[in-house]
């Protein structure tokens, strides 16, 4: 037996299953890049739940012909400078996703700039690229992922049918929406999955976002929430105590920008409702928590949708007061005193 240094090659593969565990993974990250891109557009088109092809197009700056090279190799990043982990304020930083999806599937990246008088395309395949050669179109950027993980088979083997993985895309492309309301979102999907959210701004952009996104007759059943508190700002809707399901899959929880999975928000929502919902109902929320970035670790797990608060008594705490204020200024009294 002896040590060896693994080809980059196989690095990148097994890299890649952490952070590409699925279709609608691809689409979380290619879209995030686009929001950190700056689009204002974003076009996803998938088929066959995603197995098939993604195609994220968006009308962001782009990238000029050095930047486009990098962006598919392992470890680079536009985004992080040299000491600032503690301050991440853009969706993605750590370099790895397009060299992931690059080593697990056909990978086409087509990108221009302002300045750029034409686009220029490249091509990864199993990990070996190919390109830049020129592209005509607009400015933006064009990331097409063609047969993913057909050269993982135990993973293709894992994923579901092509209606739950097209369900899974969904759901993420509903959260980066409901995260970004000034951003103009189109998924071409087959018959249901399609949807077009054009941008809303101004005061009332979440509520006209979260109606587009869930449906009117939340934010007709819901309060609004905005207070701050210990530097932790909470925005957002809180379905009415009579407004409420029999799964937590209506609890939308986002934390700077970024939807996030955390037991401490959900935690704290039990609690803000324990006196107004049985226990084996759920309040619909869309909850949206403002903190200083250096508050929070988002660098807990690859697909980042777990973070870590510095304080999470604070939080908590400042979600079941915003909660339980906007409830009582809505004719709801706590029977109770609400631990908090
Ligand atoms: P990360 O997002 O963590 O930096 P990625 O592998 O997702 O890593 O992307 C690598 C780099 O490629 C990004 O830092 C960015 O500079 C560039 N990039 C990726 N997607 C886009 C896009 N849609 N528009 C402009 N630049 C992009
Ligand atoms: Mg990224």
């Amino acid at each position: 037996m002896s040590i060896r240094q693994l080809p980059e090659d196989l690095i990148n593969r097994i890299a890649a299953g952490e952070v590409v565990e699925r279709p609608s993974s691809v689409v979380k990250e290619l879209v995030e890049n686009a929001i950190d891109a700056g689009a204002s557009r974003i076009v996803v088109t998938t088929a066959a739940g995603g197995k098939g092809l993604i195609r994220i197009e968006d009308d962001g700056h782009g990238m000029d012909r050095a930047d486009l090279v990098l962006s598919v190799e392992r470890h680079a990043t536009s985004k992080l400078s040299a000491d600032d982990l503690d301050d991440i304020r853009t969706l993605g930083f750590r370099g790895e996703a397009l060299a992931s999806i690059g080593s697990v599937a056909e990978l086409s990246i087509a990108s221009r700039t302002a300045e750029a008088e034409s686009g220029l395309r490249i091509t990864v395949n199993s990990g070996l690229r190919a390109g830049p050669v020129p592209q005509a179109m607009n400015r933006g950027t064009v990331v097409e992922v063609k047969n993913l993980f057909a050269n993982v088979p135990a993973r293709l083997k894992f994923l579901k049918t092509d209606r739950a993985e097209a369900g899974a895309i969904t759901d993420v492309i509903k959260r980066l929406a409901m995260a970004n309301p000034g951003v103009h979102f189109v998924l071409n999907g087959s018959d249901r999955t399609a949807s077009n959210w054009p941008a809303v701004t101004g005061t009332g952009a979440l509520q006209a976002r979260l109606g587009q996104v869930i449906g009117d007759d939340f934010s007709q059943n819901a309060v609004t929430l905005a207070t701050s508190r210990h530097g932790v700002v909470v925005a957002g809707l809180a379905g009415l105590p009579t407004y409420t399901r029999a799964n937590s899959l209506s609890q939308f929880y986002f934390v700077n920008g970024r939807s996030v999975k955390d037991k401490v928000l959900v935690g704290a929502v039990r609690a803000a409702y324990a006196d107004y919902v049985f226990r084996d109902r759920f309040p619909v929320v869309a909850l949206y928590i403002a903190i200083d970035p250096g508050e929070v670790d988002v660098n807990v797990h690859p697909a980042k949708a777990e973070l870590r608060f510095r304080d999470a008594g604070a939080v908590r705490s400042a979600v079941i007061r915003a909660i339980g204020e906007a409830l009582a200024a809505a004719g709801f009294k706590a029977s109770g005193t609400v631990a908090e």
